[in-house]
């Protein structure tokens, strides 16, 4: 080998192991942050036990930001990323990214300003990938802004255009670093001096999806100090939203309240993970059942009858895939609800999953509260809502 190939050899073997390590930190997290939700639901009140899981449900959702990160990152460099396209309404995937990033907007004391000056732009876009972009500009103004300042989010038509644009007012970026910041792992030093928990990935990931929707993205600030702007272009389709859907300024969807209880099979080969969602499905007053794996979870569906199955995907012996099929053949199999729990997220096995029957597809550790949401709505409505 010369002494390219070899680097090469070396480089693509380091995207692998970030790869790999992406999805190995990923699994333990999952049952760490069921079992963190059920202390909340069990546990008696006092002070000192509320502030202690407030903060350990800060720092988790910190480490699954960060690894999501690290898998994103190592997605681009690996060219793995893809998109799933089809028209989707602007203003639902910003609804989504305000509801994702409502946690950390909070945790640092904001609450952002929404207007929808055209609330009936359509992209064609991925409605998951759409929602990351805007997730990740988000979590940086709330990162980058102290208490107090203002966060903007507009969504407007210029021309053809679907424009997008999320301001701030908090430390603002050197003119020096505008393009930079887009680079991967990297950082603005004036700002390295106090850690703000990131690896420098989120701007990299974003500038990559918004291309590979056929947009742009920019950074604008007059310098430290002065607040920063990221706007985000993409080609508009024609909208066959009707016009009495319209409103000019909106707040985020609030999370579904009052679910109906339901029949859940919880399918993992992880008992410590089946284990904790059974118990934090049980608390919500759903009736539960688990299953080991594949072959098991068919069985006992055949007599459970569950209304919805939520389904690990990497199992031994019949995997999540297999079972998905083998129930969705059966005569009472066509209108379960199916959703994949899994520490995969990539493209390839969301496609695999879809093929299979599945109809939603989480990555581990889950939002139970966005799951129990996307569960209620989609049962209610009778109909699927296209979720990340
Ligand atoms: P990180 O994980 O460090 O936030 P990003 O790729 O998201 O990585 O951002 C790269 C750098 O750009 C950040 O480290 C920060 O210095 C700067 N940056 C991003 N967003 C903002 C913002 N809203 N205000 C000021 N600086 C920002």
């Amino acid at each position: 080998m010369t002494e390219v190939e070899d680097l090469r050899e070396a480089d693509r073997r380091k995207d692998e192991f970030l790869a790999i390590l992406a999805h190995e930190l990923r699994n333990p997290l999952a049952p760490l942050q069921t079992g963190l939700e059920i202390i909340r639901q069990v546990a008696t009140a006092s002070p000192t036990l509320t502030q202690t899981m407030n903060m350990m449900e800060r720092q988790m959702r910190q480490l699954v930001r960060l690894v999501d990160d690290l898998r994103d990152g190592s997605g681009i460099a690996r060219g793995k990323l893809q998109l799933q396209r089809r028209p989707v309404v602007l203003m639902k995937a910003v609804e989504q990214a305000l509801e994702a990033s409502r946690p950390i907007l909070e945790a640092h004391g904001h609450d952002p300003i929404v207007h929808y000056r055209d609330d009936r732009l359509v992209v064609d876009g991925d409605p998951a990938r759409l929602a990351q972009i805007l997730t990740n500009l988000l979590s940086n103004c709330a990162k980058y802004t102290e208490p107090g300042g203002t966060i903007t989010l507009t969504v407007e038509r210029d021309g053809d255009d679907a424009v997008i644009s999320v301001s701030d007012t908090g430390i603002g970026i050197p003119p020096d670093y505008l393009e930079d910041v887009f680079e991967m792992f990297s950082q603005v030093r004036v700002h390295q001096a106090r850690s703000r928990g990131g690896l420098g990935i989120g701007l990299a990931l974003v500038r990559r999806l918004v291309q590979m929707h056929g947009g742009s993205v920019t950074a604008h600030s007059l310098g430290i100090g002065t607040g920063s702007t990221f706007t985000v272009r993409l080609p508009s389709i024609a909208d066959p939203v009707p016009k009495d859907n319209a409103c000019s300024s909106a707040k985020p969807a609030a999370v579904i309240e009052g679910i109906k209880a339901r029949r859940f099979l919880v399918v993992d080969d992880n008992d410590d993970a089946a284990a904790l969602l059974a118990v934090l499905l049980e608390l919500e007053g759903h009736e539960v059942q688990t299953a080991a794996n594949g072959g098991d979870a068919v069985q006992r569906a055949e007599v459970f009858r569950p209304e919805v199955v939520l389904m690990d995907l990497d199992m031994p012996g019949i995997d999540g895939f297999e079972a998905s099929r083998r129930i969705r053949a059966r005569p009472w199999g066509s209108t379960i609800l199916i959703a994949a729990l899994t520490g995969w997220g990539q493209d390839v096995d969301r496609r695999r999953a879809q093929e299979a029957g599945v109809d939603f597809h989480f990555v581990k550790p889950v939002d139970t509260t966005a799951l129990l949401g996307v569960v209620a709505r989609s049962l209610n409505d009778g109909r699927h809502i296209d979720l990340p």
